[in-house]
């Protein structure tokens, strides 16, 4: 196996628990092949452990968090039989859950999502690209009922990595829609042709938080997707659930989640959400309950600057729209926005309009998504409910 050595005094953060070593970080950058398992060593010669090497990706070794001799199907069920232990004890019945998130599961580069029996894998690195054929066969080994399995590997950080993209069936068949049930409510994804992986599993108990706090109220859910939001509030029973979604495909699926679910008590409209916040504010409308949850403003440094204002002005429209004792519930997918950016966006836009809110939950991703204390990048979603203040 290739040794890689660190620069002096490079070793600290991996041995804190972070999984990347850096290409300017390494001694040297040898050739070889990219996903080539190799041991990393600090300068003094202690070893941090095994990896996958990309000599062509930033990150150039990924670690696999221990000693992993070889990264073989056998491997890979061992872990995905202990990554399918916490989803079970979280999850319970749920049949639509992230069974591998990355580096939370020691698999830098792999998301594994299971939506009953299909599968769709993501693979982020070369070195988990190159053992697709071994992650197929420990996952059928760990599902023997899953009937079809998809790559949807479109994310552009491939290209980092040196990969193509590619959205194809890897093995068995996947129907066009396929159904599952999230938080007692029917679902029909389209995983072949879906945003993401196809659903986002990730707000499923924020999504519970907001069927709880709906009763009676008239909820706006921004940024709807297939309805997520709004369908769990109308099964809250809301009095009326509005959803909004600039997609066409994700609003048609949402208008078909309302009949199948049987909820009269919700609609769905295409719009873009910065215009229709807009002309509610014009027409005076007022609601109980407005939810955000715009997808993430900044994938870089560059632009945390613009992602900032645009959560300022969301925020600041929304509240516009409140009724004292209305709900605020804020949502962020941004990992670089923290959440006490958001809390001081709150603070600030609440205080211009002369608003005073109260924090009364906050939230972030579902357990199926957990956090690696040793590595920020696993923590990004923000999720907080806000009471509007009336007179006392
Ligand atoms: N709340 C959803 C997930 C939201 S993902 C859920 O619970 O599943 C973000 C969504 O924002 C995507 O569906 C995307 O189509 C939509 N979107 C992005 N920009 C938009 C805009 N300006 N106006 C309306 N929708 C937008």
């Amino acid at each position: 196996m290739l040794t890689l050595t660190l620069k002096p005094r490079e070793e600290r953060r991996l041995r804190d628990g972070h999984l990347w070593a850096f290409r300017d970080e390494l001694v040297a950058v040898p050739q070889a092949e990219p996903g080539e398992l190799v041991r990393l060593v600090a300068h003094d010669g202690s070893s941090l452990g095994t990896g996958f090497y990309n000599p062509l990706s930033k990150i150039a070794v990924r670690l696999l968090g221990g000693e992993v001799d070889v990264a073989d199907a056998d491997f890979f069920y061992r872990r995905f039989t202990s990554s399918k232990v916490l989803r079970q004890r979280f999850l319970g019945q749920e049949e639509a859950y992230r069974l591998v998130f990355g580096e939370a599961d020691m698999l830098s580069g792999l998301i594994v999502d299971v939506y009953g029996q299909t599968i769709v894998i993501q693979m982020l690195s070369a070195g988990m690209d190159r053992r697709k054929a071994e992650i197929v066969d420990a996952l059928r080994r760990l599902y023997p009922d899953v009937s079809g399995i998809i790559e949807k590997n479109t994310a552009q950080t491939r290209v980092k990595e040196g990969l193509v993209l590619v959205d194809a069936v890897v093995w068995g068949e996947v129907p066009e829609v396929v159904l599952v049930q999230e938080n007692g409510l029917k679902l029909e994804l389209r995983l072949l042709t879906g945003q993401k992986t196809g659903y986002f599993l990730d707000q499923k108990f924020n999504r519970r938080v907001v069927g709880s706090l709906s009763r009676d109220r008239q909820v706006l859910d921004c940024f709807c997707n297939v309805g997520g939001f709004a369908l769990n509030a109308a099964q809250g029973h809301a009095s009326m659930a509005l959803g909004v979604d600039s997609s066409e495909s994700a609003i048609s699926s949402a208008m078909r989640h309302a009949e199948i679910n049987g909820l009269d008590n919700c609609q769905f409209v295409k719009a873009n959400v910065f215009d229709l916040l807009r002309e509610h504010i014009e027409q005076e409308r007022v609601w109980d309950m407005v939810i955000l949850d715009p997808p993430s403003f900044a994938k870089s440094r560059s632009a945390i600057r613009g992602a900032l204002a645009g959560y300022s002005e969301l925020n600041r429209s929304a509240l516009k729209l409140l009724r004292p004792g209305g709900l605020l519930v804020s949502s962020s997918c941004t990992q670089l926005v923290s959440e006490h950016d958001l809390l001081d966006i709150l603070y600030r836009e609440s205080a211009r309009i002369r608003k005073r809110l109260r924090l009364v939950h906050r939230g972030s991703q579902a357990p199926d998504h957990p956090v690696l204390l040793s590595m920020p990048e696993t923590q990004y979603l923000k999720f907080l409910v806000f009471e509007v203040i009336g007179d006392p």
